[in-house]
């Protein structure tokens, strides 16, 4: 273990010494905790609670950190695996947990979001303003005909209304189905439709880097003849709206008009522990997006303690930034729930990472003096792309702890994140969980769990994760199928409205006791966990099983590389021959003595077998709209099949491209 203490350089000239520290450090393979960095919150005592008895350990955190109506006597029914339950005879409100507490305890006048507008726009919403519009909003839904049990549809951006808007779902017992702002109305159509949504909120139109768009006459268009959505709510979004916006009466209504015209008290109700709190659709990444259903305290209690855990967050001295956007599980349980059950004051942000230029972010972290940002590796990489004269233009020394999510990091994207960005003081958290998991389940804790870039360290405590082989046999090191052999509180509860699919996708292969992740992943000597990649994805090649985020990595690690994806081709010879989807980085071309290096940068770094066959030039991967590189458009592609489902896919124009570069041949 080594702690080499290098600080950034911050010198735009310097970039060829930035490129030789990373490269210096790439070999080094784990990191201690940044000396000067002090751990606030103890976790010894959690770890051995869970070790003896994680039941226990999980009801004495959800008496701790929640606030019960009725307090629970039971803790988890297993009686009918994979239908589990969690304190199923307790009773509480989730906005209330959200908001009142910290009110009634006199912390009303704290900032819950710094809201910052994608022109420069601030706006500061406290504590006490968030439940004043909450419990607005839920009288003026209440008056609109919506009950607990109802679906609402939430189609929104990053404005503090989406919180409120979830909230007020919470409060009355109303199930929210939010939608990715970015999404065509299409996708929303069918996502209302499949979950019978009874309301949508929504917004008058949407902005992009200073360009304007209509949302709600598209949306009227798609979903207008939708017999189950009865009312429409619009909020006036930030800006000036050049369009007409459409308002059908009797159906339609004014978000502002809505809450000027309800009662202002709109007591929380208790509700069951498993009442339904959220349907939310996984990233489609491996296939078409999942509806997956959370209910209410075991995933509050997932986020409330996870968050705290993982980031040391002191909710007193905190300022927090998790950079995704709310249509996300992340932006659920890491910007809504997590966060405002715990009190804590966060940056809300509206726009996009290079509007209206490439330190925006930077420049927030410096306004708001954020202590704790959390971002994903995809992020990252293009960070690095955009180059390092961006963060050194601001003063980022109030980061203390840094986190990533939603796939591996490349331990070349670790290190300038670690460099440039924490200045060698902050430990990175690299988070691994999932949609279904409600929250995170792999982790280092900050400041405590030695990093190793590029692992997910070992699980939270209470969260039992493990590695089986193809036969189900128990893999102590070495490469297997992640799967979680005790259910935890935040597990979904079950795909809407289809038990058989949820069955299926998670408890079929090794029986109903334990749950299959999706993800294959590598444990090491030190218990450290390694994901590798999704199951479907990893690549056997003469019956060697190579991990997709190892090539990538290595392949990334080559100075001419921006990112990389690699999928396997069918190979008579080999079983499975791999070819590497490529973006350079800089002023390099992709031609074959650019190719012939990359072939020996990864013979030299993993192995010969694990060379390319192919290598495609690409301007742009396929990404979903939360930044995951679709590998399986691109094997469609490589194999010459047609493509998937693409409704996740945040740029189609980019499969075309890419699927007439490799029809032209190498
Ligand atoms: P779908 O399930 O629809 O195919 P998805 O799996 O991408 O989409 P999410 O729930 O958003 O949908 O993503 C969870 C997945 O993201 C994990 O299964 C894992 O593959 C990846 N992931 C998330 N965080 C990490 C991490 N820290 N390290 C490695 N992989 C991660
Ligand atoms: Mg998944």
């Amino acid at each position: 273990m080594t702690d080499p203490g290098v600080s950034a350089t911050t010198d735009p000239s310097a970039t060829n010494d930035l490129e030789a520290t990373l490269e210096g450090l790439l070999s080094v393979e784990s990191f201690d905790p940044p000396a000067g960095f002090t751990r606030r919150r103890p976790v010894d005592a959690d770890r051995a609670a869970a070790a003896a008895d994680p039941q226990a350990f999980w009801a004495a955190a959800a008496r701790e950190l929640l606030t019960w109506d009725k307090p629970f006597t039971q803790v988890l029914d297993d009686t009918n695996p994979p239908f589990y339950t969690w304190f199923a005879d307790g009773e509480l409100n989730l906005s209330a947990n959200c908001l009142d507490r910290h009110v009634e305890a006199g912390r009303g006048e704290r900032v819950a979001f710094h809201w910052r507008g994608e022109e420069g726009e601030h706006r500061d919403v406290t504590y006490a303003d968030l439940l004043a519009e909450t419990q607005r909003l839920a009288n003026g839904l209440l008056s609109l005909g919506v009950r607990a049990g109802d679906v609402v549809g939430i189609f929104l951006p990053m404005i503090p209304e989406v919180a409120a808007a979830m909230l007020a779902c919470a409060r009355i017992g109303a199930v929210h189905n939010v939608v990715f702002g970015g999404f065509a109305p299409s996708a929303v159509r069918e996502r209302m439709e499949v979950s019978d949504a009874k309301v949508l909120i929504t917004v008058d139109g949407a902005r992009r880097k200073g360009r304007r768009s209509p949302v709600k006459a598209a949306v009227d268009v798609e979903l207008g003849d939708l017999p189950a959505l009865e009312h429409i709510v619009v909020v006036r979004g930030p800006g000036e709206n050049a369009a007409e916006v459409p308002m059908t009466a009797g159906r339609d209504v004014w978000y502002d008009e809505l809450l000027a015209a309800a009662d202002p008290v709109c007591p929380a109700v208790a509700l069951p522990a498993e009442h339904p709190l959220f349907i939310l659709y996984s990233s489609g990444s491996t296939a078409k997006p999942k509806g997956i259903l959370h209910t209410t305290a075991g995933y509050l209690l997932g986020a409330t303690y996870t968050l705290r855990t993982v980031f040391d967050l002191d909710p007193e001295t905190d300022v927090y930034w998790c950079s995704a956007d709310v249509g996300w599980i992340t932006g659920h349980s890491y910007i809504v729930y997590g966060p405002l059950s715990n009190g804590v004051t966060s940056v809300m942000f509206e726009g996009a990472p290079d509007y209206p230029d490439h330190d925006i972010w930077w420049r927030i972290i410096e306004e708001y003096r954020v202590t704790v940002f959390y971002t994903a590796p995809t992020a990252i990489r293009t960070c690095i792309k955009w180059g390092a004269q961006y963060p050194a233009r601001h003063d980022l020394s109030s980061l203390r702890v840094l986190g990533t999510v939603g796939e591996p990091i490349n331990p070349k994207a670790w290190l300038w994140y670690h460099l440039v960005i924490g200045g060698g003081r902050c430990p990175i958290v690299d988070t691994w969980w999932q949609t279904e998991t409600g929250s995170v389940l792999i982790s280092p804790l900050a400041g405590v769990t030695p990093t190793k870039p590029g692992s997910a360290t070992r699980p939270l405590p209470g969260i039992s994760p493990a590695l089986l082989d193809e036969d189900g046999r128990p893999v102590t090191e070495g490469t297997g199928i992640l799967v979680i052999t005790q259910p935890w509180p935040s597990m979904l509860r079950t795909l809407y409205k289809d038990d058989k699919r949820f069955v299926e996708t998670y408890f079929s292969r090794f029986g109903p006791r334990t749950y299959v992740v999706g993800d294959a992943a590598r444990l090491d000597a030190d218990g450290y966990f390694w994901i590798i990649g999704r199951i479907d994805d990893v690549i056997n090649v003469s019956g060697h099983r190579l991990s997709t985020a190892e090539v990538e990595s290595a392949i990334v690690a080559h100075e001419a590389v921006a990112e990389a994806a690699v999928v396997a081709q069918a190979d008579e010879q080999t079983g499975q021959a791999i070819v590497a989807f490529v973006t350079l980085a800089g002023e390099r071309v992709g031609d074959s003595a650019v190719e012939a290096e990359l072939r020996e940068h990864v013979a030299r770094r993993i192995g010969k077998l694990a060379r390319p066959r192919r290598i495609v030039w690409a301007d742009d991967l396929p990404k979903t709209r939360s930044g995951k590189i679709m590998r399986r458009l691109l094997r469609d592609v490589a194999e010459g099949r047609e493509l998937g489902d693409v409704t996740t896919l945040r740029d189609p124009a980019v499969m075309s491209a890419l699927a007439a570069k490799v029809a032209a041949g190498p």
